[in-house]
C-alpha cells in the first residue's frame, strides 16, 4: 500500500509515533524515525523495521526548533530524496488549572505540540509542492474538540493543529498534497500512565466502547490517511476515540 514511499514521524521512538513508524513500515514504506530524548528507542524501532525489511533511519530534531527541523527535512532529504508523508506527531501535555498554570507550561506546551507541526509542515510544504503529491497527518486530540479541564495550553495546541490543518488543507490542495489531523481520544501510553487511577475510570466510563485504546489503534487511522484510497479526504479530522465523542 504504501511502497517506494518516505515517511518522516516526529517523536516516533515511542508511544503512538512508534506505533505508527511501525505500522507505515509494515504497509511498505521508508521510515525517518525522529526523537528528541529517546535516541535508544527510535535506534530499537529503526531496528525493528529493518527486520521488516525496509529502511530507517533514526534523526535527532527537537521539533520546536526551527533550526534543528529545517537540518531535520535536509537530512531526510539527503538521505532518501524525497519525503511522501509527514505526521506530527510529536507532543507532550502540563497539565494544570489555569489559576496554577505558568507561562512556561503554556509556551512549552504549544511550541512543542503547535509551533512543532509548524515548523515541520512548512518544510514539508516546500518539499510536496514541488514533487506535486504528499500526505500530512497531525495527531491532534479529542481535548482540542471537546476541551479538557487542567489543559487550556493542551486543548489551545490542539485545535490550533486542527485550525492549521483545515487552513494548509486549502493552500496545497490545487497540488495534489492532502493535509489531515487525526485525533485520538484515551490511548495508553506513557502520556495517558500517569493520571490517576480515578480520571482514566471517568474517561473509560465515557468511551461507548468500553475500554481505552491502542496505539495501533490510531496508528491504522493514520496508514488509511497516507494511503492511496485517501487521496480525496482534505482538511479533515477523523476522531479515533472508541466513540468517546461524535
Ligand atoms: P508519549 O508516549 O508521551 O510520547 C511523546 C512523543 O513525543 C515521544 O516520542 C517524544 O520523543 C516526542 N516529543 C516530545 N517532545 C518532542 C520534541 N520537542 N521534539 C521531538 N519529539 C518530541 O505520548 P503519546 O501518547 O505517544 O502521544 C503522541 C501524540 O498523540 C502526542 O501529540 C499527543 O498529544 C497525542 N495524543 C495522545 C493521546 C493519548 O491518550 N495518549 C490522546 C490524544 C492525543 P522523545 O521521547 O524522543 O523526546
Amino acid at each position: 500500500m504504501l511502497e517506494n514511499k518516505v515517511a518522516l514521524v516526529t517523536g516516533a521512538g515511542r508511544g503512538i509515533g512508534r506505533e505508527i513508524a511501525l505500522t507505515l513500515a509494515e504497509y511498505g514504506a521508508d521510515v525517518i524515525v525522529n526523537y528528541n530524548g529517546s535516541e535508544e528507542r527510535a535506534k530499537a524501532v529503526a531496528a525493528e523495521i529493518g527486520e521488516k525489511g525496509r529502511k530507517a533511519v533514526v534523526m535527532k530534531a527537537n521539533v520546536s526548533d526551527a533550526d534543528e527541523v529545517a537540518a531535520l527535512f535536509e537530512q531526510s532529504l539527503k538521505e532518501f530524496g524525497r519525503v511522501d508523508i509527514l505526521v506530527n506527531n510529536a507532543g507532550i501535555t502540563k497539565d494544570n488549572l489555569i489559576l496554577k498554570m505558568s507561562e512556561q507550561e503554556y509556551d512549552a506546551v504549544v511550541d512543542t505540540n503547535m509551533k512543532g507541526a509548524f515548523l515541520c509542515m512548512k518544510q514539508a510544504a516546500k518539499l510536496m509542492l514541488k514533487q506535486r503529491s504528499g500526505r500530512i497527518i497531525n495527531i491532534a486530540s479529542i481535548s482540542g474538540i471537546i476541551g479538557n479541564a487542567g489543559q487550556v495550553n493542551y486543548c489551545a495546541a490542539k485545535a490550533g493543529m486542527i485550525g492549521m490543518t483545515k487552513a494548509l488543507a486549502r493552500e496545497l490542495g490545487s497540488r495534489s498534497v492532502t493535509v489531515n489531523a487525526v485525533a485520538p481520544g484515551f490511548i495508553e501510553t506513557e502520556m495517558t500512565d500517569v493520571l490517576p487511577q480515578q480520571v482514566k475510570d471517568g474517561m473509560l466510563a465515557q468511551i461507548p466502547l468500553k475500554r481505552a485504546g491502542q496505539a495501533k489503534d490510531v496508528a491504522e487511522a493514520v496508514a488509511f490517511l497516507a494511503s492511496e484510497g485517501a487521496a480525496y479526504i482534505t482538511g479533515q479530522t477523523l476522531q479515533v476515540n472508541g466513540g468517546m465523542d461524535m
